[in-house]
């Protein structure tokens, strides 16, 4: 992004996209090469057949469900963290190799229109996802998407969603050769669950809700006070411009 358009001098604006649910059909069919690509990696380094069916999943970072899968089936925090990294390396490598077949990615309805709207206003654009980062990265190449998002943090990065932000941030910062505080940013986190309104209130930005994934009525999200929330991108591209300014 070269620069930003006419009267968006006084502020830039990030916004961050959860994945699934809110940019990618979620639900209990979708993210089988996914969640297949986990459980594997489970298998592999503990020895384990654990499903991630079992646990609850939406709006953590994989790696929180991967503990998760563990300690249903007596695992200790102390047996599962220090094996981490290679869980993570391993269910990246698996669904590189297999995603092709195995995974289906549908883009929900009205995401391209709104992305594109957000670019061509001078929006700076990144990814926040539980998802691993291979895991995240393909699935929003599949789906052709990658060219609106500058950068991304994933739940390979931290198992945190509220520091996932931040470091989003902070990487859009570091692309740009921009300081902190050279012109105030206003940044809001989109996302389906209760753990994105969380995470934008962690991090101090604002949240947007979509009723697009786990979540099918504003009340499951008002307890995180969302600053807004859009039922679907075909009808929500108006309202999130008119909120952020633009
Ligand atoms: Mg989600």
């Amino acid at each position: 992004m070269s620069s930003l358009p006419d009267g968006c001098e006084s502020k830039r604006i990030l916004v961050t996209f959860d994945i699934d649910g809110t940019l990618l059909k979620g639900g209990e069919n979708a993210n089988t090469g996914h969640k297949r690509s986990i459980e594997w990696a489970v298998s592999q380094v503990w020895g384990i057949e654990a499903t991630v069916q079992g646990v609850k999943h939406a709006g953590l970072t994989d790696p929180i469900i991967i503990q998760n899968m563990l300690l249903l089936h007596g695992k200790t925090e102390q047996e599962i963290w220090p094996k981490m990294n290679l869980a993570i390396q391993l269910a990246g490598e698996y669904f590189e190799k297999t995603y092709s077949t195995s995974e289906t990615v549908v883009v929900l309805p009205g995401v391209k229109r709104v992305l594109e709207s957000l670019q061509r206003r001078g929006v700076y654009l990144a990814i926040v996802s539980g998802n691993l980062e291979t895991i995240g990265w393909k699935k929003i190449e599949r789906a052709e998407l990658k060219p609106y998002f500058m950068t991304g943090a994933f739940g390979s990065d931290h198992t945190c969603r509220g520091e996932l932000i931040l470091l989003a941030k902070q990487r859009i910062l570091q692309q740009c050769g921009l300081s902190h505080d050279e012109i105030p940013w206003q940044v809001y986190h989109v996302g389906d669950t209760l753990e994105d309104m969380e995470a934008a209130n962690y991090a101090r930005v604002k949240g947007i809700g979509v009723l697009t994934g786990s979540c099918t009525d504003v009340h499951s999200l008002s307890s995180a006070h969302p600053d807004f929330v859009i039922s679907d991108w075909m009808d929500g591209e108006s309202e999130l411009l008119a909120r952020l300014g633009i």
